[in-house]
């Protein structure tokens, strides 16, 4: 075990993902590529295989420290303004932000141009873990709202749905779908809020959007199942939603049939009711704050 990474893991800090070259295991067949010779080799052309190990946080509240605030406000095409922000995104530390740094994962013009082509192959050799089918649902305490496609309604007729809506209460669990690479994790993608994407070792992607927080940032490893963030609704939403997003390359497709884990009809109605109920409680509030401002007016005026 290398110094740092004893250093680490003695030290008790377990946030982040610990990117090991001296004892990370071989990915694909034996002889694809050569070993490692040592850790200086992470530096070489070939990045050795990100490795699955340190857990980041599983709570906004275990973050060490944060990305500085950054709201990223436009106009939206009907008038008005909408905000990607707060911006909630732990800051980059140890051998994950250095894996990061090195692949120019994570920046604005990384996203910008990986949205829209293959990953390098680069980068793809740094991704950890098994390419799957499958895909694990992401928020356990969330169930299937607006669906992958074009829709009926006349404000989003002609809007393609790049993703599945998973509506859940603001801070609930956000999971990872697979293992994977965080490649970016930010609030810099018009719309999507606080976002964080997740590269899988066959190019596919699962993005998570509109998150209250994010508890990892790009270079990190993470397994299937592992905490991510939390719903919220930052970016272009008007209610706590995840939004998810499975692509294949460049390519965004229906994920709804590769679901596993999802909870069973029963528990999805019992989780609509919930949403309904508190759907119901916020506009309650804020019909009675209106009252309330309203009294306050008369009772200057008259
Ligand atoms: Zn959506």
């Amino acid at each position: 075990m290398r110094a740092s990474r004893a250093a680490v893991v003695a030290a008790g800090m377990l946030i982040g993902a610990v990117v090991a070259a001296a004892d990370a295991p071989t990915r694909g067949p034996e002889g694809d590529r050569p070993a490692p010779s040592s850790a200086s080799a992470s530096l070489g052309p070939t990045p050795p295989p990100t490795e699955l190990g340190a857990l980041p946080p599983s709570h906004p509240e275990e973050v060490a420290a944060w990305m500085p605030e950054a709201r990223r406000c436009s106009r939206r095409s009907t008038g008005g303004r909408f905000c990607d922000g707060p911006r909630r995104i732990p800051a980059p530390h140890g051998e994950a932000a250095e894996l990061a740094e090195r692949l120019g994962l994570g920046t604005q013009r990384f996203v910008d141009h990986f949205l829209g082509h293959r990953a390098p192959e680069e980068v793809l050799r740094a991704v950890p873990g098994e390419a799957r089918r499958d895909l694990l649902w992401p928020v356990p305490e969330g169930f299937m709202g607006r669906g992958f496609g074009y829709v009926r309604r006349a404000r989003l007729r002609h809007r393609l749905h790049k993703g599945v809506d998973i509506p859940a209460a603001r801070g609930s669990l956000v999971r990872a779908a697979n293992d994977g690479l965080v490649v970016y994790a930010d609030n810099g993608v018009r719309g999507y809020g606080n976002l964080v994407v997740v590269l899988h070792p066959d190019d596919t992607r699962t993005h998570y959007a509109h998150l209250r927080a994010a508890v990892v940032f790009a270079g990190q490893a993470v397994r299937r199942g592992q905490p991510l963030g939390q719903v919220g609704r930052t970016g272009m939403t008007r209610a706590p939603h995840l939004h998810f997003e499975w692509r294949r390359g460049a390519i965004a497709r229906n994920p709804r049939r590769r679901f596993v884990g999802r909870p069973s009809f029963e528990e999805e109605r019992q989780l609509q009711l919930a949403a309904q109920r508190r759907r119901e409680a916020s506009t309650r509030r804020l019909l009675e704050a209106r009252a309330r401002a309203e009294r306050r007016r008369a009772d200057r005026d008259g």
